[in-house]
């Protein structure tokens, strides 16, 4: 879980929002929250991929996570029809992700790689992910971005 400061709804109070993002079946979710000395507690759960500024905060707490796709032949174009269907990409971007397999493909979150990974995994497809030991990041690989 990743802390993000911010201030209370209710009293105006600086609080810590908690944020953090699962898979809900097959389903990515992200949640954040806080409870502030006022007594106000909040709790919100979406779908998705959330804004870039709370994906930032997960990967300063978890790291960056790569996905790599060990895939030649036919399951290679498996793979990145299934990529592109799970990013929700272009038609024309089939390509450029063919071009990264096999490969590194991805990197983000390790919530974001595993259901990528579960997706993949779902077709049969060899995928591994894997931590990124120095994580020194100024800036996160925006979601649509390969
Ligand atoms: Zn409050």
């Amino acid at each position: 879980m990743a802390t993000i400061s911010s201030f209370c709804q209710e009293c105006g109070k600086a609080v810590q929002l908690h944020v953090g993002q699962s898979i809900d079946v097959s389903e990515l979710v992200w949640h954040s929250g806080y409870s502030c000395d006022c007594g106000t507690q909040i709790q919100m759960d979406d779908t998705g991929v959330p804004p870039d500024e709370i994906r930032y905060e997960i990967i300063k707490a978890e790291g960056l996570w790569h996905l790599s796709i060990h895939e030649e032949g036919k399951q290679r174009l498996i793979a990145a029809k299934e990529i592109r269907t799970a990013l929700h990409l272009p038609f024309s971007d089939l390509k450029a992700i063919l071009k990264s397999i096999p490969g590194r493909l991805k990197s983000g979150t390790k919530a974001e790689m595993e259901w990528l990974k579960k997706c993949l995994s779902n077709k049969g497809i060899n995928v591994e992910i894997v931590l990124e030991q120095e994580n020194k990041h100024s800036s996160i690989p925006s979601w649509e971005q390969l």
